[in-house]
């Protein structure tokens, strides 16, 4: 028998997407709620190592799908492939991790199977055999609970939400091989070349997050160089800041995160961005730096687990979000509070 519940993996060449356990995690949690067990759907180009992992992080069965045509992620053949096992097996539900690939498929998906989508769940219920899904809106100020009506009800995945089951390598399984033919007269995009981008903790994954605002370029007891004028001045202050910021990270194995006026000062690169037009992230410890706390902020960190706000305003707006505050020059804390954990973890 098939089971009800499906979960796609998502990877980048073979190396899974952490939120793609969670979120095998979630699927049980939910089988147990409607009974049968959870498959696993893994894509892509000799990827049996990830079905193997697949089935030691907890999934009852691998649907395999594995062809040159699925080497690169691209959204045509994937969602063919979904839609097409989809139809075959009718699954209840269908569970992404919230990524951009995630959330691409399964929107695709939805249109070529007719139903809906429920994207960036933090918790799921299950009502009279339908799943019920809370999701963050209005920029995190409310949540509300959504049902589908139609099937298979796809659901995105917050990151760092739903605990990943324990891997236990002694679970193993064969995976199931499924048809991939055709898929190749539905491919219209072609992977030119993959560009790196900076390496570093990645911010969705990360457990812990440092993350700094417009605060960081206000040290006027830095000089820049020579020739700057007042713009480059501050960005040059900034980046100063951030340095200092990246040293208290590197002693954490944090990620550093920034505000949106940050990154449009061009202090920092976009991608660190966190908030309603960046990343929305769920560490366990989130540190705000020089950051005033903008709803549209808020909407990226509200779910962190542990916020801690470094602002000389006492009346920031994130210190109402804030576990702990600490009011001052961010220029005398940041290297006090480095120093503290260097010591603290022996590093
Ligand atoms: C449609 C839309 C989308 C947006 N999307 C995002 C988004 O995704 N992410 C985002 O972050 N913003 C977003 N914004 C912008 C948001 O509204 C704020 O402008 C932005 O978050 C402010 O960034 P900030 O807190 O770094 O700067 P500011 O608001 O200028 O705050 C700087 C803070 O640093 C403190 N400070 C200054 N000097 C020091 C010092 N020496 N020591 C300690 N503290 C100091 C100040 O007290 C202040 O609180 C969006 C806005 C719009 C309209």
């Amino acid at each position: 028998m098939t089971n009800k519940i499906w979960v796609y993996i998502d990877h980048f060449k073979g190396k899974a997407i952490p939120a793609s356990w969670e979120a095998i995690g979630a699927g049980k949690s939910l089988a147990e709620k409607l009974g049968g067990g959870v498959t696993a759907l893994v894509f892509g180009q000799n990827v049996e190592d990830l079905a193997r992992q697949a089935f030691a992080s907890g999934a009852d069965d691998v649907l395999l799908g594995d062809d040159p045509v699925l080497a690169d992620y691209r959204p045509e053949p994937y969602a063919a492939l979904l839609a097409r096992l989809s139809r075959a097996s009718q699954p209840e539900v269908i569970l992404f991790p919230t990524t951009v690939r995630g959330r691409e498929l399964a929107a695709m998906s939805a249109v070529d199977l007719k139903t809906g989508v429920m994207p960036d769940a933090v918790a799921l219920d299950v009502v009279d055999g339908a799943v019920i899904v809370t999701r963050p809106v209005y920029a995190g100020k409310l949540l509300s609970q959504a049902r589908c009506s139609a099937r298979p009800q796809l659901i995105t995945l917050r990151g760092r939400v739903f605990q990943a089951p324990a891997v236990d390598t002694g679970q193993t399984g064969s995976p199931t091989r499924v048809d991939t033919s055709g898929l190749a007269d539905t491919v219209q995009s072609e992977v030119v070349e993959y560009i790196h981008g900076e390496e570093g903790v990645s911010l969705t994954d990360a457990a812990v997050i440092v993350s700094g605002g417009r605060g960081l370029a206000n040290n006027p007891s830095l000089t820049p160089p020579a020739g700057m004028d007042e713009k480059q001045a501050e960005v040059w202050r900034a980046q100063q800041g951030f340095q200092q910021l990246g040293e208290l990270a590197s002693v954490l194995g944090a990620a550093v995160g920034a505000s949106r006026a940050a990154v449009d000062a061009g202090y920092i690169p976009y991608e660190h961005q966190v908030g309603q037009t960046g990343k929305v992230v769920s560490p366990d410890l989130y540190i705000a730096v020089g950051i005033s706390g903008a709803i549209q902020h808020l909407a990226g960190m509200r779910s962190s687990k542990t916020i801690v706000a470094i602002n000389k305003d006492p009346d920031a707006p994130i210190f109402k979000l804030a576990r702990f505050g600490l009011v001052g020059d961010l220029n005398e804390i940041l290297p006090q509070l480095t120093q503290a954990f260097r010591q603290k973890l022996g590093k």
